[in-house]
């Protein structure tokens, strides 16, 4: 053994055979601690799994963390969590409210739109959606239905939410970037905060609201509209 060889085999000392099932918890190869630990506790579900289900419990007695653990991972699973992105864009006029995250900013102009044309508040809900699966803002409240023209954007984000605990969904948390040059969104920030968790019926702490200019570049930097993208987490309950 060539002394490259030997320092490595002194960092990763476990080299006994063992498989479980279809788990190699540790092959004729060496491997670091840490990797093995990552086996055995791989082997231990897959026991606790098979026990389980040789005492006949059904999926729903068995313990949470025999879906959520490394098993449910491997196989590509999420345990239950959904990610969802959402985008939305609305061009600055005049003689319109600027009403971002409910809140109606002093601005010499405004985002256009059929409904109160809240950028943000529209990006989380297809954020939300998305996550669900429930396709998109758009399809739920149509911009062509007289019933959204000037529609109060939370509580069309309220009803998103409605609908997506409806499909067995509850936010575990959600992040939102908005890109403009104006107006200053950082004195409003955690008003904004506010209003989009009081509308989702969750705390305050699970939603995040940041913004950035685009240092004059582009249609943000130019002023001629605002932009804003939301990510969430969603979990299956
Ligand atoms: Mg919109």
């Amino acid at each position: 053994m060539d002394k490259r060889s030997d320092a490595q085999a002194r960092r990763c000392p476990s080299s006994t055979a063992l498989k479980f099932g279809d788990v190699q918890v540790a092959g004729r190869a060496r491997m670091y601690p840490v990797e093995l630990a990552l086996r055995v506790h791989a082997a231990w579900v897959m026991m606790a799994r098979y026990l389980a289900e040789q005492r006949g419990l059904a999926r729903e007695q068995q313990p949470a963390w025999l879906d959520d653990g490394m098993m449910a991972r491997r196989k590509g699973s999420m345990g239950g969590l959904r990610i969802g992105h959402g985008y939305d864009v609305h061009r600055l006029v005049e003689g319109r409210p600027c009403i971002i995250g409910g809140v109606d900013i002093p601005h010499e102009r405004g985002l256009l739109g059929h409904s109160d044309a809240d950028v943000l508040a529209h990006a989380l809900a297809d954020a939300l959606l998305g996550a669900a699966r429930a396709g998109d803002i758009g399809a739920l409240f149509p911009d062509t239905d007289p019933a959204f023209a000037g529609a109060d954007s939370l509580v069309l984000l309220g009803r998103a939410m409605a609908h997506i605990r409806q499909l067995g969904f509850e936010l575990l948390d959600a992040d939102c970037t908005i890109a403009c040059q104006e107006p200053k969104i950082t004195p409003h920030r955690d008003a904004m905060r506010k209003n989009l968790a009081a509308a989702l019926g969750v705390e305050l702490d699970q939603i995040g609201v940041k913004a950035t200019t685009t240092e004059g570049l582009g249609w943000e930097g130019e002023g001629a509209g605002i932009g804003a993208w939301a990510v969430c987490i969603l979990e299956k309950r």
